[in-house]
């Protein structure tokens, strides 16, 4: 189980939702996925996973919407930045924040990339993380 030694706080840019994550992320990834990309105008994420106990939405109130089966994404609907999604990972729910909306992304640094079949071609990583095609089971 995570320890609960580090708390962390992120929200919109609009200022209007702040969310507080407590303990260990579960992991810390890029995603190189379309629907990533889509859903946030950018060219990939770094998103921190966290079990649904471990997060607090503790001002205002996020809209949401399925980008695809079994994913649930959430965004301000003020300001349009993108929070959070929720899907299903190992047999449990998870959300992943992405890390540009943390207060301090630099708590972050990803461990891996996942859907680097779905990377922008000419987005070269020269990184030494592990690279994998899909979303592995372990992380
Ligand atoms: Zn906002
Ligand atoms: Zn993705």
């Amino acid at each position: 189980m995570n320890k609960r030694d580090e708390t962390q706080f992120g929200g919109c840019h609009c200022g209007a939702i702040r969310y507080q994550l407590d303990g260990k992320p579960v992991y810390v990834s890029f995603c190189h996925c379309e629907d990533c990309r889509r859903s946030t105008g950018a060219l990939a994420v770094v998103y921190a996973v966290y079990l649904p106990d471990q997060v607090q939405f503790i001002k205002g109130q996020r809209k949401s919407y399925q980008s695809s089966p079994g994913v649930i994404r959430t965004f301000c609907s003020g300001c349009g930045t993108s929070l959070s999604y929720e899907a299903e990972w190992q047999g449990q729910l998870v959300m992943g924040f992405f890390v540009a909306s943390l207060d301090n992304p630099e708590a972050f640094p990803p461990e891996r990339h996942v859907f680097d079949s779905e990377r922008i071609s000419w987005f070269n990583v020269t990184d030494e993380l592990p690279h994998y095609d899909a979303l592995p089971d372990n992380k």
